[in-house]
């Protein structure tokens, strides 16, 4: 099996239902482990895979709503609770260190390893031997403080540094100019597509999110490999052929995240 992998942990919006869980994606390369958002749950999904959460290195929050961070606190007990000991990087918005503070002290816990927390613009890079991941945010078009990342995965060699892939997760946006030049020419762009421009039209926008539509639009535009429609509403369970349809005739080369997709890098 290939050592680089996107796997889908969590791919609802909002609320969940059995089969659909809250937004987190692991991505592995080569010995290091990135997940992007924290959902509820995500631990488990992660146990589903074979992947305990201690083998995690970075963690990057897009921002601050519930369904995007409320898995948080408790990957860092389990993590604690297998005594960790070497330190976790967590980026991600301001207002994730006293959330943490907060639940920590609310709940008499002391994680007892280092957590590096980091705001962007920071960038991350970790490196596990040839491999390096590296992770650099841009700001998106949601509430407050909001990011997306762009990740790509380099392999060191005799030639130099290498490409091996590259990705971009929008977490919670509109479309927006912000972020395009970020997304340029990825391999793989995971975007927002909440609702179906049928159902709902523009009036997404003010919600800060985007139709189907809006994404195979962002993808056409911004030349991506493969456009991943991410975080469907509940309102669509069972029906994401729908959100599929809309967005292949713009962008053909699209699929919809499923919970426990893995795609191999
Ligand atoms: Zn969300
Ligand atoms: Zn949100």
């Amino acid at each position: 099996m290939s050592s680089s992998s996107i796997v889908f942990l969590g791919t609802s919006a909002g609320t969940p239902t059995p089969s659909e869980w809250f937004p987190s994606i692991l991505v592995t390369h080569g010995g290091a482990y990135l997940l992007l958002d924290a959902g509820e749950g995500a631990q488990i999904r992660m146990l589903e895979t074979g992947i305990g959460p201690g083998r995690l290195d970075v963690i990057a929050i897009t921002h601050m709503h519930g369904d995007h961070v409320f898995g948080l606190p408790g990957l860092i007990q389990s993590m604690s609770m297998s005594a960790r000991s070497r330190p976790l990087s967590i980026l991600g918005p301001v207002r994730l260190r006293p959330f943490l503070e907060q639940v920590f002290s609310l709940t008499d816990f002391d994680p007892g390893f280092p957590i590096e927390l980091a705001v962007p613009p920071y960038r991350f890079e970790v490196a596990k031997g040839n491999s390096v991941l590296r992770l650099e945010p841009f700001p998106v078009c949601h509430v407050g403080e909001s990011y997306g990342y762009r990740v790509e995965g380099l392999i060191r060699g005799r030639g130099g540094v290498k490409k091996r892939f590259s990705i971009a997760y929008t977490g919670d946006t509109r479309p927006c100019n912000e972020y395009l030049r970020h997304i340029e020419g990825v391999d793989i762009l995971i975007h927002d597509a909440t609702f179906s421009q049928k159902t709902h039209g523009r009036e997404v926008w003010e919600y800060g999110h985007s139709t189907a539509l809006d994404a195979a639009e962002v993808a056409r535009r911004a030349e991506v490999g493969v456009l991943v429609l991410f975080h469907k509403s509940v309102r669509y369970q069972g029906r994401g052929e729908g959100l599929l349809d809309e967005a292949k005739n713009v962008f053909p080369n699209t699929i919809l995240a499923e919970d426990g997709m893995r795609l191999l890098l």
